[in-house]
Formats: structure tokens, sequence, C-alpha cells
């Protein structure tokens, strides 16, 4: 089991459109400070499964032989942009695991093309070929599900977009050793917002689950600005995770 992180911004982004601040200024310029639509790319052996859609280059990233299906974790358009694309290509058809959400997003719906919706419920294991996936609920403001993957052993979580954790969940999460586990974080500490997590709230959580690590994703431009002050520190066992990076192994 392998997990890259191929975007690891809010909606905004980095650099922020507008923004000409020293940290955005040198995002400009230098593609590895990026940070684009949070989505990660899970991939066991020869099979790759996308989680989240956010990413606007799908097409040019992947063949259609080489994406095997898609978790969505909610329907916010910084999750789902790079589906109205790819919707309309040709072939047999992809398969897109997602909440129970009634509306989706525009018109994905109604007009899904090569996308095949799938919805599940929290709690309900499945597998897609040996990968075990559990759903789990989120707090945010539409129906959102993180996810825990597990194969020969290892068990590694991705929650996003979450403020906080339903108690049940902290309860399913420390119950067996977590490897790893991808959080959204937006904000720097003491930012109270009633969608996303903050530092503190990360800092909080990752010591209630007991993760072997931790890394934080989601990452808004106050937050980033944070990090990238040489007087802010994390504790060794919290990254911030960054475009492209390998998180597990
Ligand atoms: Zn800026
Ligand atoms: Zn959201
Ligand atoms: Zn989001």
């Amino acid at each position: 089991m392998r997990l890259t992180l191929l975007g690891t911004g809010d909606a905004g982004g980095m650099p922020l459109f507008g923004c000409h601040c020293p940290r955005c200024a040198t995002a400009r310029t230098d593609p590895a400070l990026r940070r684009r639509s949070a989505s990660a790319l899970l991939s066991v052996a020869d099979r790759h499964y996308l989680i989240d859609a956010g990413l606007t280059d799908i097409e040019e990233r992947f063949g259609d032989s080489d994406l095997h299906a898609i978790l969505l974790t909610h329907f916010h358009v910084d999750h789902v942009q790079g589906l109205f694309h790819i919707r309309w290509g040709r072939g047999d058809g992809i398969p897109v695991y997602c909440p129970n959400d009634t509306n989706g997003c525009a018109d994905l719906f109604k007009h899904p093309g090569v996308l095949q919706f799938n919805r599940l419920h929290k709690y309900e294991s499945f597998y897609l070929d040996d990968l075990k996936i559990t759903p789990l609920p989120l707090i945010h403001s539409r129906p959102t599900l993180g996810y825990v993957f597990e194969h020969e052993r290892q068990r590694i979580a991705y929650l996003v977009d979450t403020r906080g954790l339903p108690p049940k969940v902290e309860d399913f999460l420390a119950s067996e050793p977590l490897d790893l586990l991808v959080i959204d974080t937006s904000f720097p500490p003491g930012v109270d917002n009633t969608n996303h997590n903050n530092l503190d709230d990360t800092l909080a959580l990752q010591q209630r689950i007991g993760a072997s690590r931790t890394v934080m994703t989601h990452i808004g431009h106050d937050l980033d600005t944070w990090l990238s002050d040489d007087n802010n520190h994390l504790p060794d066992t919290l990254l911030a995770g960054h475009d492209g990076g390998i998180v597990f192994p």
C-alpha cells in the first residue's frame, strides 16, 4: 500500500490569487511550494485509486487504464471539480464511491457520463480488490466520509474535510494500531472554524488517536505561512504534507 499526496491545499490553494505576501511570491516561482486541491493516490500493486478529484488535470496525469476507481470524501467543489472534465471521456466507465449526498455537485448526477457513482454508508466496509475500505462520518457542512484503508496488516486513515471527529470515529481509529493518519488541518493555531481543524485541533486528535505518524493536508494560506516561519515548530510525529509527497510507506 502506497499513499501519495497529489494536492495538499485548501480551496484557495497556494499561491493565493491576488495575494502579494512573500510566501505567495515565492510559491509563484517555485513549483515545490504550490498547493493544489487536497487529493491523494492510493496504490496497491498495480491498482490505483484516486482519493478526491479536485485536480483539474486528471486526464493529463492518468491514462484510462491506470485509474481503477475514485473515492470522494464529499461534494464540495475543491474535491470534485476535476470530474466535470473527465466525465465526458470514453471507455467502460470508472467507479466513483461517494457519500450518500442527494444533491451531489451541480449536474454531476444528472449527467454522469463515464462516472459510475456508488453511494457508501458509514461504517459499512467494502473491498476494492484485496484492499479493505471503511467509510467514517466526519464533521463538515455537508455529508462527508473519511476512509480507513487496510491491507496486509497495515492500516491508514485519510480524513478530509472535518473539524474534530465524532467520538465513535475516534474510538474506531484508536481500536487498532494506526500506521498513518492524514488529516484536514486548514488553519494555524487559535483560528476557530466550524468546518476545518486548526493546528491545535490536530495536535489534540493525534494524541487521542495515537497514530504512529500524522500528516496534515488541506493546508490553507495562513497555516502555510505559519509553517514557513522558522520560529514555529511541529513535534517529530507530525508532518506537513506537500504536493507529490509519498507519505506511506
Ligand atoms: Zn500570500
Ligand atoms: Zn469541504
Ligand atoms: Zn475542501
